[in-house]
């Protein structure tokens, strides 16, 4: 009698790859078997906007491991063109398609894994299913649009929807020649972040002549008699065009799931334990086809990224293999890049603590170099760092800029995973020469800024608030500053002059000072409090931030009629 374990995997990409390796190196004697749809297994579906575009120009690049080498150095069988179509759980078995040669057979596990991804969302709109009109998440996808690209001469693209892929998509598409415009139903491009911290994105994005329509969702798809695709929407603008990528998110791949009767979350993924069992003890899930618990909001979600889809994978193998190992949950830590702008998030965002009813949270924005300003070539990096108001737990972060944006990110990572504070911000020791950084790091910077607010050392002003204020603005910045662009009706008295010029602030106003990034306002606030005016605030990340939230301004302007 053969008592080798038998552990089937299904899906032999990002999750199921890295689960089968691992079974593998804690256990040599159980039989591994891979099946997966498509042709190629473990291949990189996160660098397929860069093949587009020529940045990757060999396809094999594309292809991290092959069925041979999973063969001979992990002794691991991948089955692929083979779909797994049903599964019997009384019988532990699964039935498999073979979809070169039609035959149907079943095979039996001891466990089994299921790592079927998500699948890209193309919702019911007239004529989406005409030829043009793209999707991107295999490797034939990708080669089909880069030969519509170079048979068809394209030279216009719609990329429908503005987040991480549909972006990715953007840039690449430009990079190939074409004229892109990219539009969006909400009213910001990279609908996961923040929309202050979007709008450097979308500015970026203009300056590179992608047309940007916000609000605005595609209500239909036809082709003219000149043979162009044309993409109407809600709106009623008319785009023509030779190629459309939908980039409007994912949907968890359950149906093998449903059918068999696993339990299936709130979300629409796969419910799973800690250690990505599901309700069927012999069955593990993984990767973008789970629901996870948010690390910062304790709820159910769906996150489809590569990191915790490769560290499910090998928990679930640890499990199977009789470890015990747990799945901490998601932070959504993600990085993006969009023609030189690094967009990098972690944890919770402020519209998610809101939208998950969390309130005693506090924020601070910051716009600090991402190296000493006397070395050649610092850039700003704009950062948004959201904490609990009680003990100070960092809850987020998200960071836009040129360089070292995601090494800040990444610091910031951890810190919430460990449950750090804004303290631990402020006291990390990081690396430091000019050329990498400055000795008080961002980060750094971020935990002083949100201890000063902590500690009462400083009040905070939103720009957000601005529009309901009757608070005087003081504007400390020098008058060439003041001249090159200021907030309506502010007062500018430069901070050098202060001390001297104190007598024409009135006494019982409530006043609000800004700077350029938010520096000189606090040294004019600590300056104002001890000179007894009681009732000032700094505004948050000073000029620099305001522009980022000119556009919500300006709407809540028109709405209500307001100060500017
Ligand atoms: P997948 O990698 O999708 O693998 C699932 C596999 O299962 C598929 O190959 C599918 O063919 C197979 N399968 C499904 N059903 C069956 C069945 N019934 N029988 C057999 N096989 C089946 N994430 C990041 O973190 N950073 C990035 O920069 C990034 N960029 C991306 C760019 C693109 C274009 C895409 C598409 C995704 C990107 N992602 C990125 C997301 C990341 O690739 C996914 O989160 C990750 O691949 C999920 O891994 P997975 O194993 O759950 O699913």
């Amino acid at each position: 009698m053969n008592t080798r374990q038998r552990i089937l995997v299904v899906g032999g990409v990002a999750g199921g790859a890295s689960c089968a390796a691992r079974a593998r190196r804690l256990s040599e004697d159980a039989e591994i078997i891979v099946f997966e749809r498509g042709p190629y297994v473990s291949f990189a579906n996160c660098g397929l906007p860069y093949y587009i575009g020529d940045v990757i120009q060999k396809e094999d690049k594309l292809l991290v491991a092959t069925a041979e080498l999973f063969k001979t150095r992990f002794n691991i069988e991948v089955r692929n063109e083979s779909e797994v179509v049903a599964i019997n759980r009384e019988r532990r078995e699964i039935q498999v398609h073979n979809l070169r040669t039609g035959a149907s057979y079943w095979e039996q596990y001891d466990a089994l894994v299921l790592a079927p991804g998500a699948a890209p969302l193309r919702p019911p709109l007239p004529d989406i299913d005409l030829p043009g009109i793209f999707t991107l998440r295999t490797i034939p996808e990708s080669r089909d649009i880069r030969q519509w690209i170079a048979e068809g001469g394209a030279q216009t693209a719609v990329v429908v929807g503005a987040g991480f892929i549909g972006l990715e998509m953007t840039e690449n598409l430009v990079q190939r020649g074409l004229t892109v415009a990219v539009v969006e139903m909400m009213d910001q491009v990279l609908p996961p972040l923040d929309p202050e911290l979007a709008e450097p994105v979308r500015q970026r994005l203009v300056d590179k002549g992608v047309s940007v329509h916000l609000n605005d969702a595609v209500a239909a798809f036809e082709r003219d008699s000149s043979g162009k695709l044309v993409v109407t929407t809600r709106s009623g603008a008319r785009i023509r065009t030779d190629l459309v990528v939908l980039g409007l998110g994912v949907r968890p791949e359950i149906k093998l799931a449903k059918q068999a009767g696993l339990a299936i979350g709130e979300k629409n993924g796969i419910r799973v334990d800690e250690s990505m069992r599901t309700s069927d003890p012999h069955i593990w899930a993984v990767g973008d086809a789970v629901e996870s618990r948010d690390f910062v909001t304790g709820e159910w979600c769906v996150v489809p990224l590569a990191g915790p889809a490769n560290r499910q994978g090998r928990i679930a193998a640890d499990s199977i293999c009789g470890r015990s190992a747990h799945f901490r949950g998601v932070q959504s830590t993600a990085v993006c890049g969009v023609f030189g702008l690094t967009v990098a998030m972690t944890g919770a965002s402020e519209k998610t603590l809101n939208r998950s009813g969390i309130a005693g949270y506090d924020k601070v924005y910051l716009h600090p170099n991402d190296h000493a300003a006397y070395y050649p070539g610092a850039k700003p990096i704009h950062l948004k760092l959201l904490f609990s108001c009680g003990d100070g737990r960092v809850l987020g972060a998200q960071a836009v800029g040129e360089e070292g944006v995601e090494k800040r990110i990444d610091v910031i990572a951890m810190a919430i995973q460990k449950g750090a504070t804004i303290y631990d911000l402020e006291e990390a020791e990081l690396c430091y020469a000019p050329q990498f950084g400055t000795a008080k790091d961002p980060v750094n910077f971020a935990g002083m800024i949100a201890a000063n607010v902590l500690q009462g050392d400083v009040s905070l002003a939103r720009w957000e608030q601005l529009p309901d204020t009757q608070a005087l603005l003081l504007d400390v910045r020098e008058p060439s500053e003041f001249t090159a662009g200021h907030v309506e009706g502010a007062l500018n008295i430069p901070l050098p002059q202060l001390r001297a010029r104190l007598g024409e602030l009135p006494g019982g106003r409530e006043i609000w000072v800004y700077c350029a990034a938010g520096q000189r306002s606090y040294y004019a606030l600590r300056i104002l409090r001890q000179h007894g005016y009681s009732c000032v605030r700094n505004l948050s990340g000073g000029f620099t931030s305001y522009k980022q939230f000119q556009p919500m301004l300006q709407k809540a302007q028109t709405a209500a009629g307001g100060r500017e």
